[in-house]
């Protein structure tokens, strides 16, 4: 007979394993088809743990140790010996993080009952699910209930075809074994600056080629020049308007051409990391007859509440529209869990942070100055400079500012935007304070501990009407 269950979950990633663990605890038979092979072994975690968050962040984190070391340390009265970088213990670092990670997912399903069908899934008409097995005979699973959840991969451009070790996508870039000499990066994206990054402070000397001519076009646009001054002083050569028309590989190096309202150019590297965006993984995942629609963007076709055109069907994720990030998809996989179990659940898209992990971080929440303008909306803004944050100059880490958008007639606050020390976590201030509704003046009225990298978020609130007390300002009222 079939197996069948309450749910099954295609894609064991953020938001699929998020969404069978929550249904677990509802109590429904849940069970999570994932494919993934990691380092020769079936893994959960998709993207995110595996080729993502997870070990970018680990790279990041490694690589701003060594560079401080060189770098910073000195002004702190601390002398070292030479400082050197084994980049295979690096490597072996972030393998082991992630290891620790995608185990821990596997035991969290094992502690909630969640079946783990390793191999492939694919819906079929009448919420049927075909599943191949990673090894084995290929079987029918009855299911009450699906969600899609199978993510996204890199998207390829013909003009830089992967070579591989050469020409490499986010992942390959996560693995070299050495720093390269000079390294390529197409596209300035979050994830072509994070890797960019990463091997610029080990030494790689950095080109980054962006065919757009808008810096972080999604930043609020004082964010994003002040991104571009830190990053370009740190070393990575950005290229804005550099169109990538064509790569050669040859031995050991690439020749990237490009083009740039000056004319064709090129350039040799030893790496190239084409980093030119995702694209939702759609291949395989439904039959045609399983009445699965895709939106214009070849993403699967959902409602607000992330509802297919299938009854019973729900898909989440890097798979449907909105930001690609790994929040985004595990809220989608919860409120899905909870709609299944006869609860009532939201994502608001509307609160959704971005951020961007290089450093200084670069942090947003809610709409910038200039979508607030095009929308008609009759704005404010206060800034703050962490320059003149005690606890920020006390770490010698005081670049960047925290900037506030707010409705000129309400107060209401409409956005925060953040570029400077630990921005990742201080935007949480201004998301809890989007969905509570709140006013410039509730932040200017509440204590803030001194000192604490979240006084800039106060003063900031404060500038917006003029009245920030560490900086001299024109009092407004
Ligand atoms: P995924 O994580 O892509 O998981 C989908 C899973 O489904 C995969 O494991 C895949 O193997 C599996 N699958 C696909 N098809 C099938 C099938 N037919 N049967 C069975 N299994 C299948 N986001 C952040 O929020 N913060 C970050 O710092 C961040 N850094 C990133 C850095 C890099 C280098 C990259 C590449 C991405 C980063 N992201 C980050 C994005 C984040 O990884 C994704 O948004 C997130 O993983 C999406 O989750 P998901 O569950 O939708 O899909
Ligand atoms: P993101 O989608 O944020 O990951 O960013 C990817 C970036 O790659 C975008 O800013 C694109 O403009 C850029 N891009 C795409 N194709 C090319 C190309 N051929 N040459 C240079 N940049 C590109």
């Amino acid at each position: 007979m079939a197996q069948s269950f309450d749910l099954v979950v295609i894609g064991g990633g953020p938001g699929g394993y998020e969404a069978a663990i929550r249904a677990a605890q509802l109590g429904m038979k849940v069970a999570c088809i994932e494919k993934r092979l990691h380092k020769g072994k079936p893994a959960l975690g998709g993207t995110c743990l595996n080729v993502g968050c997870i070990p970018s962040k680990a790279l990041l984190d490694s690589t701003h140790r060594f560079h401080d070391a060189v770098h910073g340390l000195s002004a702190h009265g601390i002398t070292v010996g030479e400082v050197a970088i084994d980049v295979k213990a690096m490597q072996a670092r972030k393998d082991t993080v992630v290891g620790n990670l995608t185990g821990g997912i596997a035991q969290l399903f094992k502690g909630n009952g969640v079946t783990w069908l390793q191999g492939s899934g694919k819906l079929l008409a009448g919420r049927k699910v075909e599943f191949t097995p990673l090894e084995g005979a290929v079987e029918t699973i009855d299911a009450q209930h699906v969600i899609l959840a199978t993510g996204s991969v890199p998207v390829n451009i013909p003009v830089a075809a992967l070579v591989e070790d050469l020409i490499v996508d986010s992942t390959g870039a996560l693995e070299f074994q050495s720093v390269p000499k000079r390294l390529g990066v197409i596209g300035a994206g979050v994830i072509g600056l994070e890797l960019g990054s990463v091997w610029s402070r080990l030494g790689a000397e950095v080109v980054v080629l962006e065919a757009v001519d808008a810096f972080l076009p999604a930043c609020d646009k004082a964010v994003a020049k002040e991104a571009m001054k830190i990053l370009g002083k740190q070393g990575l050569d950005i290229r804005l308007g550099a169109r990538v028309t064509g790569t050669e590989a040859k031995g050991k190096s690439v020749t990237v051409k490009f083009a740039d309202k000056d004319g064709e150019h090129s350039e040799v590297f030893d790496k190239l990391i084409v980093a030119v965006g995702r694209r939702p993984f759609t291949d395989g995942v439904f039959s045609t007859d399983s009445g699965i629609t895709l939106d214009e963007r070849r993403f699967v076709h959902v409602d607000n509440q992330c509802r297919t055109s299938v009854p019973g069907v729900y898909a989440i994720g890097d798979l449907v529209r909105g930001p690609m990030l790994a929040h985004k998809a595990m809220e989608e996989g919860m409120m899905v869990a909870e709609l299944i179990g006869g609860h009532h659940a939201q994502v608001n898209y509307d609160t959704i942070i971005g951020v961007i992990y290089t450093h200084p971080e670069i942090a947003w929440v809610g709409k910038t100055e200039e979508q607030a303008k095009s929308e008609g909306i009759d704005i404010k803004t206060g800034q703050f400079a962490f320059a003149v944050n005690g606890r920020a100059l006390a770490s010698n880490d005081a670049q960047g500012f925290v900037k506030f958008v707010a409705d000129a007639a309400t107060d209401r606050l409409l956005g925060m935007h953040v570029i400077g020390p630990g921005a990742g976590d201080i935007v949480h201030q201004g998301m809890i304070s989007l969905e509570f509704g709140a006013s410039v003046e509730d932040l200017q009225l509440m204590t803030f501990a001194h000192p604490t990298l979240s006084e800039v978020v106060h003063e900031a609130a404060l500038s917006v009407d003029g009245r920030a007390i560490h900086a001299v300002q024109r009092k407004k009222k």
